[in-house]
C-alpha cells in the first residue's frame, strides 16, 4: 500500500508539471511568428530591448506614462490592440498603467519568477512581445494595474 501512495503522488507531480508546461505557451504558438532579424529590423532599439528581451523603460521617461487622450493603444510590434483610454489611471509609478486589458484573448498573462521576484508577466497574446507586468494593487472595478512599457505601445486615438 505504501508503493501505491509514492507512484500516485509522483503520477500527480509529472501531471501537474506537464500542465503548467502546456498553460504557458512557447513562442511557437502566437499566430505573428517572425525571427529575431526581421523583429530588429521593425522595431527602434529600445523597442526591441523590451518587447523581445522582456526589458522596461525607466520610470517617466516613456511616452505615455502623463498621455491622456481618448483612444485605444495596441501593440508596437505588430498593432493588436491592448487597452482603452477609458481604464487608464494615474498610478504614480511612471509607466501607463491600466485596470483591464480590451479582451482577455490579445493579452496573455505568465508567472514570471525573474530577478528574485514572482510577478506575472503581460505579453501581447498575438505576436507575444513583452508588454510589462500586472500587479494586485490597482484601483476598482478590477483591483488590478497593468503596469506598461510606452515603447511597447503606439496609440490609435478615437475618431469623432
Ligand atoms: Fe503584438
Amino acid at each position: 500500500m505504501k508503493y501505491f501512495w509514492i507512484i500516485a503522488i509522483s503520477m500527480w507531480t509529472f501531471t501537474a508539471c506537464g500542465q503548467s508546461n502546456e498553460n504557458n505557451m512557447s513562442d511557437k504558438d502566437y499566430p505573428i511568428q517572425k525571427s529575431a532579424q526581421e523583429w530588429k529590423q521593425e522595431l527602434t532599439a529600445e523597442e526591441y530591448r523590451i518587447l523581445r528581451e522582456k526589458g522596461t523603460e525607466r520610470a517617466f521617461t516613456g511616452k505615455y506614462w502623463d498621455h491622456k487622450a481618448e483612444g485605444t493603444y495596441v501593440c508596437a510590434a505588430c498593432g493588436t490592440p491592448l487597452f482603452s483610454s477609458e481604464t487608464k489611471f494615474e498610478s504614480g509609478s511612471g509607466w501607463p498603467s491600466y485596470y483591464q486589458p480590451v479582451n482577455d484573448g490579445n493579452v496573455e498573462e505568465k508567472l514570471d519568477k525573474s530577478l528574485g521576484m514572482v510577478r506575472t508577466e503581460v505579453l501581447c497574446g498575438k505576436c507575444g512581445g513583452h508588454l510589462g507586468h500586472v500587479f494586485n494593487d490597482g484601483p476598482p472595478p478590477t483591483g488590478l494595474r497593468y503596469c506598461i512599457n510606452s515603447a511597447s505601445l503606439d496609440f490609435q486615438e478615437k475618431e469623432e
